[in-house]
């Protein structure tokens, strides 16, 4: 065995698979932390010698048994480390409370697979750092008094922005429509395999709840006038978006007329709750995590469904993820029949009509249930009656302002709260020196 074999002259061991994006940089829907510890505990067997690993180690109660039961010697945090920079010296200072876990949603990965700047999740201010100034832990206190902010909505953009605010120094309080805080990411952590993505609310709720700069206000759905009998001078509104279901999307621009059938359910149902089942056909247009979620979710509750993309592969986008061959075998493997480079164009009386992309050749399809995962509409309803208010500032932030991703949503909300008060700092742009 050539390990063993080379171990006398090797000092330490880091560890790596051949399988990297199942398993190494797996996603948390495919993979729990600590994901090589069998890997690694056979190096270390093998060859005797220190042995240091990644595989996407959250928290420091794992980390501390891999390296008390002689699993690993060094523990290794790339995602970990970009979700929270601060991760050693929190578990140094005994602050694990704080420490921003990393939810595994490969979003970093995504913008390096896109050879964009990185993003995070959970992290706004990483890839920040030098180009905005913008520090992990700490944001600048306000100059001069400021009066109180209300923020509408607290979801993943409003949680932030009032998080930020908050360590700011302003009074500000935050209104969420329903019982529970996180919008959004709520609803979509009870999806198969995304229950980690709570952690955004999750963590920014832990440390609101340190702030008596903040106050919380849960099942308050505000109207224009509410926010004015607030006595806020400042608004941030963070009403999100919901996903459309007239269609309107890349394949269909003007949406479809025949989607305004009783059989049509909105994605926002099912996040909710609603497991219909028979014949339901998932029309996929946007090609990320949300129709083949929604797909999945239904084939665990017995529906027989039938999944429809536009695109050329099950969630084509998750090819930068690294997810895209794992969430096909998924559907697969639950028996849902898969529709590539497919539309859905038409509705009918217990039928869909399926044509190829290409060629327009149709199929019809027994259909009782119809979810488009098109396109969201944002939504502005109070920032429209807003307009023209006696108010000192009015902002939109995140998905109601332009429906994207997470990380964009929490990204927006924490650049709002930190360019709060003064001129927003220009990003920097990085120089190429090029000699000659
Ligand atoms: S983007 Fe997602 S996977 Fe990457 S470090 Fe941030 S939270 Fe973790």
């Amino acid at each position: 065995m050539l390990m063993a074999t080379i171990a006398p002259e090797i000092d330490l061991f880091d560890v790596t698979v051949s399988d990297y994006y199942g398993h190494e940089m797996a996603s948390s829907r495919f993979r729990a932390e600590a994901t090589l510890e069998d890997d690694i505990a056979h190096v270390r067997a093998l060859t005797g010698k220190p042995v240091v690993s990644v595989g996407r180690f959250t928290s420091p109660e794992t980390m501390l048994s891999q390296v008390r039961r002689g699993v690993v010697d060094l523990i290794g945090a790339a995602r970990p480390s970009i979700a929270d920079p601060f991760l050693p010296a929190k578990i140094r200072d005994g602050r694990l409370d704080d420490i921003r876990e990393c939810i595994g949603c490969n979003i970093c990965y995504a913008h390096n697979s896109l050879h964009v700047p990185i993003r995070c999740t959970q992290n706004p201010t990483m890839g920040e750092e030098w180009r905005r100034g913008w520090h992990p832990e700490q944001a600048p206190a306000l100059v001069g008094q400021h009066k109180a902010a209300l923020v509408v909505g607290g979801g993943p953009a409003g949680l932030e922005a009032a998080l930020t605010l908050g360590r700011r120094g302003m009074m500000v309080m935050l209104a969420e429509a329903e019982d529970q805080f996180g919008g959004r990411v709520t609803l979509e952590a009870s999806l198969p395999g995304l229950g980690e993505w709570a952690r955004v609310r999750d963590w920014r709720l832990h440390q609101l709840s340190k702030l008596p700069e903040v106050e919380l206000f849960p099942a308050s759905r505000m109207t224009a006038q509410d926010c004015l009998d607030t006595g806020a001078a400042h608004v941030f509104v963070a009403t999100g978006s919901q996903w459309r279901i007239n269609g309107r999307g890349v394949a269909f621009p003007s949406g479809v007329e025949s989607y305004a059938n009783p059989m049509t359910l909105p994605v926002d149902a099912v996040l909710k709750g609603a497991r219909p089942t028979g014949d339901v056909i998932v029309f996929d247009d946007e090609g990320y995590y949300m129709a083949a979620s929604v797909a999945e979710a239904l084939a665990l509750g017995g529906a027989r469904v039938c999944y429809v993309t536009s695109r050329n592969a099950v969630a084509a986008w998750m090819q930068y993820t690294g997810e895209q061959p794992q969430i096909h075998k998924r559907l697969a493997d639950l028996g849902v029949t898969l529709h590539l480079n497919a539309l859905v164009a038409d509705l009918g009386s217990g039928v869909a009509q399926i044509n190829c992309a290409y060629t327009g050749t149709r199929e019809t399809h027994a259909c009782e249930h119809f979810i488009p995962v098109t396109s969201r509409e944002p939504q502005l309803t109070l920032w429209d009656a807003l307009q023209g208010k006696a108010l000192e500032s009015l902002q939109l932030i995140g998905d109601c302002k332009a429906p994207g991703i997470i990380a964009q949503a929490v990204h927006d909300g924490h650049r709002a709260a930190r360019a709060f008060g003064g001129p927003e700092t220009a990003a920097r742009r990085d120089r190429v020196a090029l000699a000659g």
